[in-house]
């Protein structure tokens, strides 16, 4: 890919930050009908059911394929230890992201509401709003908090009003994906395991989120169905940034991704798509879990 000229912008630095292991709005545009489909596997998203109090241990979807290894569900306080607990354990872990140098307040509210332990094993559980990175099976890890936020952040960064339609590229367990789904209209989140695909429809199910929508399939492809985009993250980082990911990017849109720089390493990356062309910006070091392309 080309790489367009690397215009600096002002986005705050701060110190490298890794995942714990190693403006503008988009037009309105008629929303997919669902389920949706991703080109190629068949993809099947289940909207949330509306109303009602969370269901825990509802049951699955029909789309549930069998794993060599059931990934364990955490949806039960009880089964957390952290119970109501858990609200003013969220509130010193935003503390400690404000002391970090996360200030964007749409931000921290949505990282203050969303209960992290929720999305990972109940045995790790206790460890839900330390800054570290846990394993979510199948090899993969949930961002410490830090990176959550960051990433988030930069995102957000001018935009004060919500995003419109904002795609994901790798759910994992769902935590990002429901962290944005307070910070935006719509969320589509794709996942190439599905056995995690599963399990966050799973730790989703619990929240109620009527925005966001989960999508199997190859996220190096994107979701051209649901272009353009407000914003694109990703949580795995590859070479370089997917050509259809800029592509679906809308004009005012905002990029941000972990992608291997000149000297090797990774950093984030953040691609910003003007009238005249796009604007990159190589910021602080990260370790995320590779970009691998086709489904698993
Ligand atoms: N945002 C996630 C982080 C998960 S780790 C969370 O909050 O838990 C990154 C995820 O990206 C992994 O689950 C991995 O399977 C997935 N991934 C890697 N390459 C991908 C691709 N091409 N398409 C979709 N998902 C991918």
């Amino acid at each position: 890919m080309k790489k367009p000229p690397v215009v600096p912008l002002v986005i705050p630095r701060s110190a490298a930050v890794a995942n714990g292991t190693a403006p503008g709005q988009v037009g309105a545009k008629p929303r997919p009908s669902f389920p949706v489909q991703l080109p190629q596997p068949v993809v099947l998203a289940q909207k949330p059911r509306a109303g009602g109090s969370p269901p825990p241990g509802a049951g699955r979807t029909q789309t549930a394929a069998p794993v060599a290894r059931p990934l364990r569900t955490n949806t039960s306080p009880v089964a957390t230890g952290l119970g109501m607990d858990s609200q003013a354990v969220r509130a010193s872990m935003v503390r400690k992201l404000e002391a970090q140098g996360i200030s964007s307040p749409q931000v921290l509210a949505a990282m203050r509401a969303v209960e992290r332990h929720r999305f990972v094993d109940s045995a790790l559980a206790n460890q839900g709003y330390e800054d570290t990175s846990l394993p979510i099976g199948l090899g993969q890890t949930i961002s410490k908090p830090s990176v959550v936020a960051r990433m988030t952040e930069l995102l957000c960064q001018g935009r004060p009003e919500k995003l419109g339609r904002v795609l994901e590229i790798g759910t994992g367990c769902g935590y990002q994906a429901a962290v944005l789904s307070h910070l935006s209209r719509e969320v589509y989140s794709i996942e190439r395991l599905r056995g995690l695909h599963e399990r966050a429809r799973e730790n989703l199910r619990w929240f109620r989120l009527a925005n966001v929508h989960l999508l199997f399939g190859d996220g190096m492809l994107g979701y051209a169905k649901g272009a353009p985009y407000a914003a694109i993250i990703a949580a795995a980082g590859g070479n370089d940034i997917p050509q259809a990911w800029l592509d679906q990017l809308a004009v005012g849109g905002r990029l941000v991704a972990p992608a291997e720089t000149d000297a090797g390493r990774q950093n984030l990356v953040v691609i910003d798509k003007t009238s005249t062309g796009l604007v990159r910006t190589v910021l602080e070091a990260v370790l995320f879990v590779p970009l691998k392309s086709g489904v698993g």
